[in-house]
Parts: structure tokens; C-alpha cells; sequence
């Protein structure tokens, strides 16, 4: 399973793929030797999530390879070709595989990404907070397209409209921005089938869970609430029904909660 540079649409979503095909086997009985190669150091960028992952990849016995990113695959020999970097240094590898589970880099549609709109990575230039344009004040971007630093998921989409909204009428009156987009994210991570740890987040790795439990712990409720609640949600959203949002900042403790079975 390969992860590509960030970003990506929905930071967690190689993983969904990889934890799943995982628990699937294992109740198969199936032996697998699952690796999982990604070009950070880490399996989630926010440190809390990733620890609690650690758990989850060394539960299916998954060995995480940091700093090696896909770069061609030959299909016929079965053959994946990675570049690695440790440290200073970069090298590049081949691995033999039975399955390939690939995602590819991601980038804005090409009209936006090579338009005078576009910052140097390619993404729609906006200010984080506002989502107003760095250099052309009347233009306004959210979703995947902009650059705003957040994780980019349609829970993003879902925090981020209303903000606009409020702002750009603002700016058709001629008056500041008056609401401020805290970059909240959601990555629903099935950690098996019947148990989705729900990773919410915002700007600089800030906590924002929407309910007051440890969010590292893999529930059956999170499973019912991405496979059930979630895609009625999205469908209102586009009707402009944006549903009801709990998201705040709250902290826990370090320690990991006990039992982190997924
Ligand atoms: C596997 C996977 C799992 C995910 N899981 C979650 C999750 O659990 N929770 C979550 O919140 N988010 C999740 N996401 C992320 C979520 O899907 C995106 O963040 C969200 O769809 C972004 O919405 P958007 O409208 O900004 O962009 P998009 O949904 O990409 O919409 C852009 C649209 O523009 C259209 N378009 C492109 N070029 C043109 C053109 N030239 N002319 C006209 N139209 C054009 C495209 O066809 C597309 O319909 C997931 C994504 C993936 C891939």
C-alpha cells in the first residue's frame, strides 16, 4: 500500500484501504505480508493520531516504510520502484509485489493550477483564515483547490463554507472578512470493518473531536456514523443542508487509552 506527498484528499485514505484489506485477510486466515511506504516519518502528520496508528499497523503486524515514495511501477514483473530518503541522502530501491495498492499524487484541475490564481504548488492562493485571495481580493476559494493547510476533506468543505459565505458578502458590501476558518478537518479511519477511529483536527495539529471522548479509540459508533450518517450528509450539503456541527477545540492526555483494539 503506497502513499504518495502530501497533500492528498483525506489525509487517512491509503490507510482506510490497507486497514480493511488487512482485517479482511486476518478473519480469512489469510497470511499476508503487508508493508505500507510513505514519504514522511510518520503515519499521521498530527502526532496524537499517528501514535495511536502505531498501534493499529503493529495490531495487523503492518511494517510502516517511512521515506519511500513510489516513483514507477512495472507491472508485469511485479516490480515497485521507490525513492528513499534518509536523513540527507536519497537512494532509490525496487520491491517485489503480489498486490499494489496505489495512490497517486494529487494536484488542483489544470485550469486552476497553471491560472494566475495559483500559488507555486500549484493550489488556488488563499488566506488560511478568511479564504480570500492573497492578490485578487474579489476571488474566494474552499475545497481541495486551495491551499489553505488543513487536511483536505469534505468535513473541511463543510467548516469552510459557511465562513465564505459570510465573507464574501461582507466584501460585496465593502466591509472586512468577519468570520475566520479554524482549518477543522475530519478523517474517518476504518480501522477494520465495524470500527472507525475519528480523527478531527484543525490548524497546527489543534484537537477539535465533536464529541467528548478520546478520539483515538476505535468505536462501532464512528463505523454507524461514516457508513450510515455521513453519506446522507453529503448528499444534503449539496442542497445547502450543512447539518450539525459540534467540532470545538478540547485536550486529553498524553497517555494512550488502554485497549486500542480495532
Ligand atoms: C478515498 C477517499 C476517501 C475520502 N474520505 C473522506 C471522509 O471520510 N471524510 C471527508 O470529509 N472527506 C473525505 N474525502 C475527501 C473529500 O472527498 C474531498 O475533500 C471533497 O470531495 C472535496 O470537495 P471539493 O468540492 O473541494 O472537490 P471535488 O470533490 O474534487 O470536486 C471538484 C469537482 O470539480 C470538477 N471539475 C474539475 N475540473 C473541472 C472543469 N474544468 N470544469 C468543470 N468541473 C471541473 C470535478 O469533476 C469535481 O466534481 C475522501 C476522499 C477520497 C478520495
Amino acid at each position: 500500500f503506497t502513499q504518495p506527498q502530501m497533500p492528498i484528499k483525506c489525509a487517512g485514505a491509503p490507510q482506510k484501504a490497507m486497514y480493511l484489506a488487512a482485517d479482511h485477510l486476518r478473519r480469512n486466515a489469510v497470511p499476508a505480508d503487508i508493508r505500507f511506504a510513505l514519504p514522511g516519518q510518520a503515519m499521521f502528520g498530527v502526532p496524537f493520531y499517528a501514535r495511536a496508528l502505531d498501534e493499529v499497523v503493529a495490531h495487523y503486524g503492518i511494517a510502516p516504510m517511512f521515506g519511500h515514495e513510489l516513483i514507477a511501477v512495472d507491472g508485469d514483473a511485479r516490480r515497485a520502484r521507490f525513492r528513499v530518503t534518509e536523513g540527507e541522502s536519497t537512494r532509490e530501491t525496487d520491491l517485489a509485489f503480489d498486490m499494489l495498492h496505489v495512490v497517486p499524487p494529487q494536484s488542483a484541475p489544470a485550469f486552476l493550477r497553471e491560472s494566475a490564481l495559483a500559488d507555486a504548488g500549484g493550489w488556488v492562493d488563499v488566506d488560511r483564515q478568511t479564504l480570500r485571495h492573497v492578490r485578487y481580493p474579489q476571488v474566494f476559494a474552499l475545497g481541495d483547490c486551495s491551499n489553505t493547510p488543513n487536511s483536505k476533506t469534505a468535513a473541511a468543505v463543510r467548516a469552510q463554507a459557511p465562513v465564505l459565505a459570510a465573507n464574501l458578502l461582507s466584501a460585496m458590501e465593502d466591509r472586512d472578512a468577519v468570520e475566520h476558518y479554524d482549518g477543522y478537518a475530519s478523517c474517518p479511519l476504518t480501522t477494520s470493518k465495524g470500527r472507525v477511529l475519528l480523527a478531527e483536527f484543525g490548524y497546527d495539529g489543534r484537537l477539535m473531536p465533536s464529541f467528548p471522548l478520546d478520539p483515538r479509540r476505535p468505536r462501532k459508533a464512528y463505523w454507524w456514523l461514516k457508513r450510515s450518517y455521513l453519506p446522507r450528509l453529503y448528499w444534503a450539503m449539496l442542497r445547502g443542508n450543512l447539518g450539525p456541527d459540534w467540532h470545538r477545540e478540547r485536550s486529553f492526555g498524553d497517555a494512550l487509552p488502554g485497549s486500542l483494539r480495532p
